[in-house]
């Protein structure tokens, strides 16, 4: 890894507008779902980074919008130099699609049933006129699927997903991604619907990917044990925000944000082989809605530390680093708190 910064994320927000009753349209009251509200962070290349956070912290409408499936509604997305927002014309569109791909949660869903893995391996290369020589599409399928150690590649190409184990659907998924030679992967929860058994099987086979070619990928999961093994750095999203960033080792080793706290006390098992070092951080209460968040820091209805400041403030809490060591909390309290 270098210090190319090759993804760079500017106070990326993205609000979708409620339903209003008919009172409030005539009052003229507009509301939001804020599901991601002014997040920035850089990717440099070769890196493997996580967004880590509950189910509605924001992490894949970030992955979304990062893919282009979703309009920003403010911020910047700078991909290799390049607004992202800025590009119009349909070609550089396809290219970028071409350079950023993604590996979905669901690799059966992802792939059309009646296709064989021949064909979703092709399917890309076709999409984005790669080749249309049959010889030639046949040798980067065969190559992408040795890339995923899915060997002898002629036992599977001609397989349909359903005779596919989950596992092997995946490392499908992924060769799908590694035809096109993309320079970032988004993998969204790519083992979360897999065997547990074979979760580090396809983490391990994602992370030898990611060093013989240099990829970058931004891995994007609820589940921070498996994150502390796959990636260089995290960064823990709460109801939109980004409440603490760092390497992963001090994430995990030195945790500065409550929320961080509880997200590890929460881990049943120990963290890749390290005893849990903490035991008893509870949280209070459910995440609220992201259409009605909390004044101040937005984790104060569930916070232990809470004080005044932190629910009379105007205004969240910005991320400000530690120690000049790359490690990042959003709290106004965290040196009282640690
Ligand atoms: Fe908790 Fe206050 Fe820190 Fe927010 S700012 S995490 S409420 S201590």
């Amino acid at each position: 890894m270098n210090d190319e910064i090759i993804l760079s994320v500017k106070n990326l927000k993205k609000w979708f507008p409620l339903r209003r009753s008919i009172a409030e349209v005539f009052k003229g009251k507009r509301k939001w779902v804020k599901a991601v509200d002014g997040i920035s962070f850089d990717i440099k290349k070769g890196e493997i980074f996580a967004l880590i956070g509950e189910s509605g912290c924001g992490k894949t409408t970030t992955g979304r919008l990062i893919m282009k499936l979703e309009e920003l509604t403010a911020g910047q997305i700078i991909f290799k130099g390049v607004d992202i927002s800025s590009l119009s014309s349909a070609k550089d569109i396809k290219k970028y699609k071409e350079d950023v791909q993604m590996v979905f949660q669901d690799p059966y869903a992802s792939m059309n049933p009646r296709f064989r893995v021949r064909d979703v391996l092709y399917e890309p290369l076709i999409i984005h006129e790669k080749t249309k020589n049959h010889a030639e599409m046949e040798q980067l399928a065969v190559k992408a699927l040795e890339e995923v150690k899915l060997t002898p590649p002629d036992e599977f190409l001609d397989r349909f997903p359903h005779m596919l184990s989950g596992g092997q659907r995946q490392r499908v998924a992924t060769a799908r991604t590694l035809v096109l030679s993309p320079d970032l992967i988004i993998a969204d929860e790519p083992v979360s619907m897999i065997d547990l058994s074979t979760r580090a099987e396809i983490l391990h086979m994602m992370k030898e990917v990611q060093e013989r070619l240099n990829l970058t990928y931004l891995y994007i999961t609820h589940d921070l044990s498996t994150a502390r093994y796959f990636c260089d750095r995290i960064a823990v999203m709460y109801l939109g925000r980004i409440v603490e960033l760092g390497t992963s080792d001090e994430i995990i080793e030195n945790p500065l944000h409550p929320y961080t706290k509880a997200l590890i006390a929460a881990v049943p098992e120990p963290i890749a082989g390290k005893e849990n070092i903490i035991k008893d951080i509870p949280i209070k209460g459910e995440i609220p809605s992201a259409s009605n968040i909390p004044q101040g820091c937005r984790f104060h209805t569930r916070c232990l530390y809470a004080k005044p400041i932190c629910y009379e403030s105007d205004n969240d809490p910005e991320l400000e680093e530690n120690s000049n060591d790359g490690h990042y909390v959003a709290c106004y309290l965290h040196k009282e708190i640690n």
